[in-house]
């Protein structure tokens, strides 16, 4: 059970966009905030493209719930009136500190008391955010993973000065969006999927790159022996080679030389992964 009826999400791209339907999709009234109207349209947009997705890939939709759950939407560009009466606000906004550090400088003094604040970032920890908030007792981080209708995992996160009455009820709001919690009793940058994925990738790549063996077969291995679904390779490919070439540009040496290999191999190819048609394997 949960007390959280009102939900605010601010930010309605990639992920925004998932969070919002997929809570109204589970009843709940949301209002979302993104900053002009071009945005709002391509969030219509998004809605839209979600609900064919939902009608699709998640059973029960297709008898109408996935239409109505748009219904339940409120779109604005007034942040005032997004959070007049909002439970939980959940921002996904973009990567970006300062973009991140002002949005809760006017949540602050815009949001009832009542508000619960939860960052859905992927690499800032609520610790470097809380300090904006003005209320960092009712702050935390609630990460999602994209596609979330079926990736639904929400790791939840908070600082040492967020409440446990706060922690609790966004665990249990988190079930009932149909995710499942993953409660984190101290902070981590990269939350647990990503303290496990990023490392497992780079090692992946480490053996390609060093020339010990083909893609291909580090997948093999990791199927078979393991018995999971996906190796590294498959993972890479639908994630997007971009994003873990640049996380990658950014590291130390060995690193780098892991970013330039993607780069001469597979970027510069097209070879972007899934959404291109091809990354480590053709689609
Ligand atoms: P995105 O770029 O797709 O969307 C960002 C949205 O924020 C856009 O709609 C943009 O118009 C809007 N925006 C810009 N400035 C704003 C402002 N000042 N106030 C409100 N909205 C503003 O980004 P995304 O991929 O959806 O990422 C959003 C957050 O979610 C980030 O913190 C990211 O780390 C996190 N996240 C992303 C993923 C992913 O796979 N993309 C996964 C988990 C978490």
């Amino acid at each position: 059970m949960t007390n959280i009826r009102n939900v605010a999400v601010l930010g309605t791209g990639v992920l925004g966009s998932q969070i919002a339907f997929q809570t109204a999709y589970s009843g709940f009234n949301v209002t979302v905030y993104d900053i002009g109207e071009a945005a709002l349209a391509q969030a219509r947009g998004r809605f839209g493209a979600l609900v064919e997705t939902y009608s699709r890939e998640v059973e029960g939709a297709p008898d109408g719930k996935a239409a109505d759950a748009v219904s339940r939407i409120l779109l604005t560009s007034d942040l005032a009136a997004a959070v007049v009466d909002a439970d939980l606000v959940i921002e996904a906004v973009p990567e970006v500190q300062a973009i991140k550090q002002q949005t809760y400088q006017k949540l602050a003094s815009l949001a009832p008391a009542k508000t619960i604040f939860a960052t859905n970032s992927s690499t800032l920890l609520p610790s470097d955010l809380k300090d904006f908030t003005g209320r960092p007792d009712r702050f935390l981080a609630l990460h999602f993973a994209n596609n979330i209708w079926k990736f639904n995992t929400a790791e939840v996160m908070g600082t040492d000065e967020t409440a446990a009455a706060v922690f609790d009820a966004v665990v249990a709001f988190a079930a009932a969006i149909g995710m499942v919690p993953i409660p984190m009793h101290r902070e981590k940058a990269g939350y647990v999927l990503n303290s496990l994925l990023v490392p497992f990738l780079n090692a992946a790549a480490g053996l390609a790159a060093g020339g010990y063996a083909e893609p291909e077969d580090i997948d093999k291995v990791w199927r078979i022996a393991t018995g999971a679904p996906m190796g590294p390779f498959q993972i890479y490919d639908i994630i997007g080679l971009t994003t873990p070439y640049n996380i990658l540009s950014q590291g130390d040496e060995s690193a780098r030389a892991l970013a330039a290999w993607l780069k001469e191999n597979y970027i510069d190819k097209g070879k972007l992964g899934i959404a291109a048609g091809e990354g480590f394997y053709h689609y």
